[in-house]
């Protein structure tokens, strides 16, 4: 403790004396100070007060003569380099290179040296261990009056922690925490760098954006923890297949996107190039992912936009293309990629103009149903479907095929579903409550509505809410839901027919449902697409499916209905084929719920 005391004293005592005597004539300034001058006079006298400084400095310093032999150290070198005194005199200062500097630093350190008499700068070293550590250096020549170079002197202090908490800075500031690639910020440096290099070198470069298919519904299944590692391993394969110097980012979500640069001169090899690129990228992530013993395949949407000389916009733009060309894969049925062209960015600022008033319109009633009556061959009706219509205040009545895909899309389609499902639940009580008899009310069910974890739960509650009788109430849904996941579909359908909601096959015979699915699943009705119905009179092979489509229905103790009954003759060949039930215009076209009633019969 004494030593410590006395250490520090003598430490400011000669801070003192050098900033007073030392300001002038110091080495750390000037390299010409004359040996007789009173520093080295007052070293001769008092040793013990130079060499205590020495010893307990807690920087490490050095002394090395002209051909940089090193000449003595003291504690906290050997402490922050690992050598000690004995290991180190005699050595050069080459003893801690790290190899991590080129030649031209070294130039430079010199250079610093040997005009001004001094170097500072920060420099890698290697400890005897071998791990490398960063340093705050400084060098000092000594010289005798004829300027001969007698002495370095130099001291450094350890700048590992302080470098560290900069990488560490930098990192949460340029990378993604969870994947561990580049972030948007870092993305979009790299990105305006490429811009540039493009426009001086003519050769084109490419950004491709990623949105993994159906991620969503990973996340909603199997948790967000099981989700994070889906990304982890994507990010993973997308590193593994591309160049070191493409650049992988995460957007964030499900989002990734990819620049390629220098890749050539010419436009169509460039497109080839960019393209094979998204093909490995598709084929990589296609393979079976195995995670926490859990086996699963995921698919990719791509869209590719080519920048070169001729490109002066924003990174922004380049992102946003690439995203709306990734958009058209989607809509081209996913699993694949596509290419950004000018038409594409009309199609997308209509797409953004929908949603936005979409959103608006669930919140102002502009969100109606249709309902288009269903008669048995006696002229008596059974029932009615349900036919969403956006009435627009300037656009008039907007059809379902018009705004539907981008509700699914948009994850908009939960909200419209449930007052979809409120909308007809709520009418069909009424017409009940006023004494009118409307055997079932037909429902359209999209997909997406019925793979969200709370559609079972939406459902009841309309159920609830309005009071309507269940029994009559029919659900409508597609055979696309089959392909996937059947034992939870049969589980949500067993769950609503406890209540006695019926289920109807929607387009019956347009997916490629596996029909033995189809006879584990509790549904009630099969719906026999319009496009079949329509040439069931000229074309002899649809006329044949829908003989057989309706026998089996038999067999399998289904009802059956024909869509899109258009004419007499359609009528006629249907009845003949044992058909029952129509819907379509030749009865009735879809009908706002007002001009319903002079359809229904009191009682
Ligand atoms: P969909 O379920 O197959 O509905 C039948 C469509 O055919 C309706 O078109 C209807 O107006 C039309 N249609 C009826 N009879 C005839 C006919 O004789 N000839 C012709 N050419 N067409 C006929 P709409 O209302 O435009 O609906 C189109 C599609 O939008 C529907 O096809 C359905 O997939 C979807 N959709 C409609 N309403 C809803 C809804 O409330 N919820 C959901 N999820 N989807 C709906
Ligand atoms: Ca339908
Ligand atoms: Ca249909």
């Amino acid at each position: 403790m004494s030593v410590l005391k006395k250490a520090g004293y003598f430490n400011t005592s000669l801070e003192r004396e050098m900033s007073s005597s030392f300001q002038q004539h110091s080495p750390f300034v000037t390299t010409t100070i004359p040996l007789n001058h009173a520093y080295y006079r007052q070293f001769q006298i008092e040793p013990t007060l130079y060499q205590c400084f020495f010893e307990h400095s807690s920087d490490a310093m050095l002394i090395a003569d002209a051909d940089c032999k090193i000449l003595h150290v003291n504690p906290a070198f050997a402490a922050i380099t690992g050598y000690s005194l004995e290991e180190s005199v005699g050595q050069t200062p080459h003893l801690l290179s790290s190899g991590v500097h080129n030649d031209s630093f070294y130039d430079q350190l010199w250079e610093s040296l040997n005009q001004k008499g001094y170097w500072r700068g920060e420099l890698v070293n290697k400890h005897k261990n071998g791990e490398l550590f960063s340093i705050w250096q400084r060098i000092n020549v000594i010289e005798d009056d004829n300027r001969q170079v007698l002495y370095y002197i130099s001291s450094f202090s350890d700048i590992s922690i302080i470098k560290n908490t900069e990488r560490k800075l930098w990192q949460m500031a340029h990378l993604d925490s969870l994947s561990g690639l580049a972030n948007r910020a870092l993305f979009e440096q790299r990105l305006l760098q490429e811009i540039f290099a493009a426009k001086r070198s003519g050769q084109f470069g490419a950004v491709i954006f990623l949105d993994l298919d159906d991620f969503k519904k990973i996340n909603d299944s199997l948790g967000h923890k099981y989700g994070d590692k889906v990304l982890q391993e994507v990010a993973k394969r997308l590193q593994t297949i591309l160049r070191t110097e493409d650049t992988v980012a995460r957007l964030g979500g499900d989002e990734f996107i990819i620049l390629l640069s220098g890749l050539t001169h010419n436009l169509d090899d460039a497109e080839k190039m960019a393209g094979s690129v998204a093909q490995k990228v598709l084929d990589a992530l296609l393979q079976v992912y195995l995670i926490d013993s859990q086996e699963l395949q995921i698919s990719a949407s791509l869209g590719i936009t080519l920048f070169s000389t001729a490109f002066d916009e924003s990174t922004e733009k380049l992102l946003s293309q690439a995203d709306i060309a990734m958009y058209a894969a989607k809509t081209e049925g996913k699993s694949t990629f596509s290419f950004y062209h000018p038409g594409m960015q009309e199609q997308a600022n209509k797409r953004l103009s929908i949603e936005t008033e979409l959103r608006f319109a669930l919140q102002n009633d502009q969100i109606i149903l249709f309902y288009q009556p269903q008669y048995g061959s006696g002229h008596q009706l059974l029932g009615f479907e349900a036919l969403v219509r956006w009435q627009h205040p300037e656009k008039g009545m907007i059809s379902p095929d018009d705004f539907l895909p981008i509700a699914e899309e948009t994850g908009l389609i939960i909200e419209l579903g449930e007052r979809i499902l409120y909308l007809a639940c709520h009418q069909l009580a009424a017409w009940h409550s006023q004494g009118f008899e409307v055997p079932h009310l037909a429902i359209n069910i999209s997909p997406v509505q019925f793979n969200h974890f709370n559609f079972v739960e939406s459902v009841i509650s309309a159920l609830e809410l309005t009071g309507v009788n269940p029994y009559a109430v029919m659900l409508e849904i597609t055979e696309s839901l089959i392909i996937k996941d059947v034992n939870e579909v049969i589980e949500k359908m067993r769950l609503l027919k406890q209540r006695g909601i019926r289920f109807s096959i929607d387009d019956f015979g347009t997916g490629y449902s596996s029909l033995a699915y189809l006879q584990r699943m509790p549904i009630d009705q099969l719906k026999i697409d319009r496009s079949f119905v329509q040439d069931i009179t000229r074309n002899e092979n649809d006329a044949a499916l829908v003989n057989a489509i309706i026998a089996m229905a038999g067999s399998l103790k289904l009802d059956i209905i024909a869509e899109g009954v258009e004419t007499f003759e359609q009528v006629d060949h249907l009845v003949g084929c044992g058909c029952n039930a129509f819907q379509g215009y030749w009865f009735s076209r879809p009908l706002p719920g007002a001009e319903v009633l002079a359809k229904l019969d009191k009682g």
